[in-house]
């Protein structure tokens, strides 16, 4: 497997070949092009003021002075310096050929070999129609690269009379673009070479914080989730460094939550066996003792039923508690939903436990602002909570006082107070009476198991409501709780 350093190291590499070789290429093709271009321009350039030259000696009647000769002398001259052949040929076909005296080559078949180029022969060909030619090839006479051009000479009313050949070697310029491309060869290869340093620097550049987030992403894939990129950036890369740091806190506060139930679940069922296993322990006790007959006296025997009896009762109260708070945990129970007066399940429920007034020699008081206190819920759970929240205050009042219930009609929300006077709940315990099996450090010696509160909750939740508690130095309690108000039966029902 390459790295990505590595990778990326070779794109850069591979774009700038690419690109090495197109400029390359473009390059030589236009110089030589240029090249070309140019020498023709000289070759005819050069041609024409030798073949001017003939038509004014022509017409001057020039032929064989001494001025004429030096000019066709100095046609050599210059051919030898620049490396070309200049010819100047008669057209034996024209109406008026070139006198002999005007060439320095009498005609074609005069030339150093018979066996002249076949494009050279239609240049020439051309020219004597009147046509100025050109081609470049390699000629086999020189035995190197030549450009060929030819010029037709013209008398003075314009009839062509002869030629002017120009046979130019090229190589020469060749070799200056070939010299052009050493030049762009080595400045490419010195170029590539800081390319290259340019291209490591670059990819490390991307590739680190992509390794770097790998490593990362390695790590938490390991488990370890307490990982952070440290990189900051304000690219794509940055904002993936990003999103990773934060799927490492959403994976951490994920783990800790997982934890914590576990931890949760683990103390539920130890709380749940201890609970269950106290009372159990209670009534095996008692029932082998009444079972192995040593009680005889009757008195003895009906208390311990009794207790037994206690035990079971408070056993299926956590037991139903539990099961209660179970199904309104799991978000697919349905409950039952109807709109009711909240005054008259108070009612209700004060009614069931009026009896344990007597024993507890407490009294109950209900006040209420409207008689319109409507809720939608499940009359009977929330009944329940109302049970739950009388029972504590039956408990945990002292005698000869009054639980008193509180319900106010408001804009939006229905309040319910439910307040007693006995042993009070300190400020840092407010909340936590309110989480399972948790009760008071001060529960006055009285039985229970805490649960009630969470059962009271859990169905305040499912109701929209609210529950909390307040207790102040005289040791007064008072429950809250909150519903949302339904304001006219019609109107609820209606939009149910
Ligand atoms: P239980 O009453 O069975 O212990 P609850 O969940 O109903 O369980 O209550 C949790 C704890 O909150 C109780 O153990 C008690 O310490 C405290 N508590 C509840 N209601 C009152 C109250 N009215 N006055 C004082 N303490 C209370």
């Amino acid at each position: 497997m390459k790295s990505i350093f590595v990778r990326v190291g070779i794109y850069f590499l591979l774009a700038l070949s690419v690109m090495t070789v197109m400029i390359a290429t473009i390059f030589t093709r236009f110089s030589r092009q240029n090249v070309r271009k140019m020498y023709r321009a000289e070759l005819k350039t050069l041609a024409k003021s030798v073949s001017d030259r003939v038509s004014e000696a022509v017409a001057n009647d020039e032929g064989a002075t001494p001025e004429f000769n030096s000019f066709l002398n100095s046609i050599i001259n210059l051919g030898d310096m620049r490396d070309m052949d200049i010819w100047i040929l008669s057209n034996s076909q024209a109406q008026e050929p070139l006198p002999q005296v005007y060439t320095n080559i009498s005609n074609v078949s005069d030339l150093p070999d018979d066996d002249l180029d076949e494009d050279l022969k239609i240049i020439i060909h051309a020219a004597e129609g009147g046509k100025t030619r050109s081609y470049t090839g390699y000629d086999k006479v020189y035995e190197q690269n030549m450009m060929h051009l030819a010029m037709p000479i013209k008398s003075a009313k314009g009839m062509v009379m002869g030629t002017v050949v120009i046979n130019g070697a090229i190589d020469n310029w060749n070799s200056t673009v070939s010299t052009y491309q050493r030049y762009l060869l080595i400045s490419l290869i010195m170029a590539l070479f800081v390319t290259i340093l340019v291209a490591a620097f670059l990819s490390r550049q991307i590739a680190r914080p992509i390794v770097q987030i790998k490593s990362v992403a390695g790590k938490m894939a390991a488990g370890d989730y307490e990982q952070q990129t440290y990189i900051k950036r304000k690219d794509e890369l940055g904002q993936l460094a990003d999103t990773i740091d934060i799927l490492s806190e959403r994976l951490v506060e994920a783990d800790e939550l997982r934890e914590s139930v576990e931890q949760n679940r683990r103390d539920f069922f130890s709380n749940v066996s201890h609970e269950l296993r106290t009372p159990i322990t209670v009534i095996k006790g008692y029932a082998e003792i009444l079972n192995d007959g040593y009680v005889e006296d009757v008195k003895k025997q009906k208390k311990y039923y009794e207790r037994i009896l206690r035990e079971c009762g408070g056993m299926e109260r956590l037991v139903s508690d539990l099961l209660i708070m179970s199904r309104m945990q799991n978000p697919e129970y349905e409950m039952e939903e109807e709109v009711f007066n909240l005054i008259a399940l108070a009612q209700d429920a004060l009614r069931g436990l009026r009896v344990l007034t007597k024993e507890e020699r407490v009294e109950f008081s209900l006040i209420y602002n409207d008689e319109n206190a409507l809720v939608l819920g499940d009359y009977e759970r929330i009944r329940q909570v109302f049970v739950i929240l009388l029972q504590n205050a039956l408990k945990y009042a002292d005698p000869e006082t009054i639980v008193r219930v509180r319900i106010n009609v408001e804009e939006e929300d229905l309040l319910v107070e439910i307040e007693d006077e006995g042993i009070g709940i300190p400020r840092e315990e407010w909340e936590t009476i309110f989480e399972k099996f948790y009760r008071a450090k001060n529960h006055g010696e009285k039985e229970g198991s805490g649960i009630g509160l969470v059962v009271a909750k859990t169905i305040m939740e499912r109701h929209h409501g609210k529950i909390w508690v307040e207790s102040d130095e005289v040791k007064i309690v008072t429950f809250h709780l909150t519903f949302p108000r339904v304001k006219e039966r019609e109107e609820r029902n209606g939009q149910d």
